[in-house]
């Protein structure tokens, strides 16, 4: 028998154990529903020992994971007697070794080994960033084959911890083209034979490996949080949260209450924060993202800057915010610096600027009253350590193996693939 089994949360059609980002009768995230209801922590280092709700065979032996931590100093400041930090990235001192510094870390191990168990040759993405760092980490750690597109400005974000491995192929683009036209290339190099795309918010591996950041908070607290704050570009980590939620509401010994969503977005870019004001399932472009170029190059954490975001799909974002009574913040890009020199300076870790975000929405939230003063917080600050990391490692530059001049170019011409 094997672990768990994939449920489309639309039409109820089960598959079996796959690597498989789709129904065939609809467009609905598909979930994991585990045959084992209780969670029951495995003997490893990092998020391994959340390997009962990991949909891998083989448990992932990794100190990477996330930590949770009571706040004293940030939380006498905001008078809060509850506040808890979730933190994912490199802060050796609290047992966080999460070296390319952002969550997006626990979302690649899972999904690497799921590939691995399910009989793929290599994973594909189009990412400049935490998501193209966190899967050529685990590439160079595992031997795992990973191509990563991105555009020629995004080059410079790909430094790992380690020397790089012949597993990372990078593939940058020439200037002019732009991530769009990356998201092309990764789209038809994952159509070849042995190829699988990372697939977002639709990969199970990808959402219940977020997910471990509520079930380290919620053995660590003992029991759930009342309120999740993080800030939100796709989403995929709001609606993990409330999934894993879920699942411990099931396992029974961690409340039955799920924790209220409490989510940002970063001005001026905030297309899911405007739809959700006015409760629409549906984010209309016009409305909500108007001259959405202009506003994301004038956005301060373009990490958050999704223009897609599964929100309104079956499974998603909205149904996430509407389970848990959820809120949204926009906050501006000196509310998000002033939280950041604050936060750094009262715990003493530098956290990336999606973080600072999520530190304001919460003292914005403080402020309004939606929060009472002894409620229960999980404050997930996703991404952080970069500057601690640069004082213990040597990073380096990963090296692309071909340069695409444009999205029509033929992949042959790439001459990267052993096809
Ligand atoms: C990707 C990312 C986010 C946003 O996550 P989503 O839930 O996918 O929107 C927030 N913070 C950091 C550090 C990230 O890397
Ligand atoms: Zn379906």
């Amino acid at each position: 028998m094997g672990k768990f089994k994939l449920k489309c949360l639309k039409c109820g059609r089960e598959y079996e154990q796959e690597y498989r980002l789709t129904c065939e009768n609809d467009d609905s995230l598909l979930r994991t529903e585990y045959f084992e209801k209780k969670l029951e922590l495995r003997n490893q280092p990092g998020m391994g020992k959340f390997h009962s709700w990991l949909p891998v065979k083989e448990e992932l032996n990794t100190d990477a994971g996330p930590i949770t931590y009571k706040s004293e100093a940030l939380a006498r400041e905001l008078g809060l007697s509850n506040l808890y930090i979730g933190f994912s990235g490199y802060w050796p001192e609290r047992e966080a070794f999460t070296k390319t510094c952002s969550f997006k870390e626990l979302e690649a191990y899972p999904t690497m080994q799921l590939l691995k168990e399910t009989g793929g040759k290599a994973i594909v993405l189009a990412s400049a960033g935490n998501t193209g760092r966190a899967f050529a980490h685990v590439s160079a750690l595992t031997g795992i084959d990973v191509y990563i597109v991105v555009p020629d400005s995004g080059v410079s974000t790909l430094w790992l911890p380690e020397e790089p491995t012949e597993s990372i192929h990078l593939i940058s683009m020439s200037p002019g083209n732009d991530y769009t036209d990356a998201i092309n290339i990764a789209g038809r190099i994952a159509k070849l034979p042995g190829m699988v795309p990372e697939g977002g918010a639709r990969n199970v591996a990808r959402r219940d490996g977020m997910g471990t950041v509520m079930l380290d908070a919620a053995i660590t607290i003992g029991k759930m949080p009342d309120h999740y704050f993080q800030a939100v570009g796709s989403g995929t980590g709001g609606i993990s949260a409330w999934e894993a939620a879920i699942r411990l509401r099931a396992d029974g010994r961690f409340g039955q209450k799920l924790p209220k969503l409490q989510l940002a977005q970063n001005l001026p870019f905030v297309p899911m924060y405007n739809a959700w004001q006015d409760r629409r399932r549906e984010i209309i472009p016009e409305l909500d993202m108007k001259d959405a170029k202009k506003q994301i190059e004038a956005t301060y954490a373009n990490v958050l800057t999704n223009r897609a975001p599964p929100y309104g799909v079956t499974g998603g974002l909205y149904d996430a915010l509407i389970d848990t009574d959820g809120r949204m913040y926009a906050v501006a890009r000196k509310e998000a610096l002033e939280a950041k020199a604050l936060f750094e300076s009262l715990e003493g870790i530098d956290i990336l600027p999606p973080s600072a975000v999520a530190t304001a929405s919460l003292l914005k939230a403080v402020e309004a009253g939606n929060v009472e003063k002894d409620e229960t917080i999980l404050l997930n600050l996703a991404g952080g350590g970069y500057e601690r990391l640069k004082e213990d490692f040597k990073l380096y530059q990963i090296e692309p193996v071909a340069v695409a001049r444009h999205p029509d170019v033929p992949l042959e011409e790439l001459n990267i693939l052993n096809i």
